[in-house]
């Protein structure tokens, strides 16, 4: 029986480390919600980028709402990153959410690969907390640059990657 962390529960650092098949994140009924704390997110803090804490969820689709299954996955909070183009430290506010549907086999996740939206196998294994953590990664800048040297835009040697 899986473990299902609802709304105003005491969600544990083991819910989240809990690994299960990706098809169980979008049963009817999953959530998990809740702070992490940054010694959860190690993968996020890696090289100079640190985190404080971030608000996480994973919330199955609702079934009437959707065609296919699914889940969405949500991180929210402040990271702190350092410009690559002044080296000064800035705190950069993250606020990311995305939908990945559930494919039942090999078979259907093959036939939307060439769909826009993100899937996974349901026999993948994986945690909330992976979920999260993949999500906040891709919140973060392949070229951290704080506000200053944003606002200076063209004339920086880096290109922009996000506006
Ligand atoms: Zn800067």
């Amino acid at each position: 029986m899986t473990k299902i962390a609802r709304d105003g529960s005491n969600v544990t650092d083991a819910d989240w480390k809990f690994r299960q098949n990706a098809s169980n994140f979008a049963r009817q009924g999953y959530a998990i919600r809740g702070l992490l704390n940054a010694s959860l997110l190690a993968r996020a803090t890696d090289g100079e980028t640190t985190v404080g804490d971030i608000t996480g969820s994973v919330v199955c689709l609702d079934k009437d709402a959707s065609a296919r299954p699914g889940f969405v996955v949500s991180a929210s909070g402040q990271i702190g990153l350092v410009c690559q183009s002044c080296g000064e430290a800035f705190e950069f506010p993250v606020d990311s959410q995305s939908v990945v549907h559930v494919a039942r086999d090999e078979a259907e996740l093959a036939s939307w690969e060439d769909e826009a939206f993100e899937s996974i196998g349901g026999d993948e294994k994986t945690s909330a907390l992976e979920l999260v953590e993949d999500e906040l990664l891709l919140a973060i800048p392949y070229v951290p640059r704080c506000e200053k040297c944003e606002a200076m835009g063209e004339d920086a040697p880096v290109s922009r990657e996000f506006s």
